[in-house]
């Protein structure tokens, strides 16, 4: 399970990264959030979600030695691993990166994007 991305129909309305701070930490702040929403502030002012893949090989655990599912199951990592992700799919704040636990099977960012840019998703496939 991970969460797919269609960028085109996102809105830019924020509420995806206040409903997974509030989960996880109980405090409404995009920069404690595992999905966060990058703006481009040309003509076309298309807004991004960026969040965890889910890779079957996770690239940002390179180099330790860690049980990969129990890893996929936890919030709040090292922010060392940000730096070994190709994707740049975590948001760091004050020493923590923040991954997406897919909150336990019912991610809330999805649960209140009713544009429909993220949805959950099986296997691997492009954002
Ligand atoms: S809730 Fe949906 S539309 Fe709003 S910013 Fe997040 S992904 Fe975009
Ligand atoms: S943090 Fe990056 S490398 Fe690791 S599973 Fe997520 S998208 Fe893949």
């Amino acid at each position: 399970m991970r969460i797919k991305v269609d960028r085109k129909k996102c809105s830019g309305c924020h509420l995806c990264e206040m409903a997974c701070s509030l989960f996880h930490m109980g405090v409404m702040n995009p920069e404690r959030s595992a999905i966060r929403i990058e703006k481009d502030d040309l003509e076309t002012s298309v807004h991004r979600p960026i969040v965890c893949r889910q890779c079957k090989e996770m690239k940002c655990l390179d180099g330790e030695e860690v049980n990969d599912k129990s890893e996929k199951g936890k919030f709040l990592w090292d922010e060392g691993r940000s730096d070994r992700c190709p994707f740049h799919a975590l948001t760091v704040f004050q020493g923590n990166a923040y991954h997406c636990d897919l909150c336990g099977g019912r991610p809330q960012c999805v649960k209140v994007c009713t544009p429909g840019a993220i949805r959950i998703g099986k296997g691997p496939g492009p954002m």
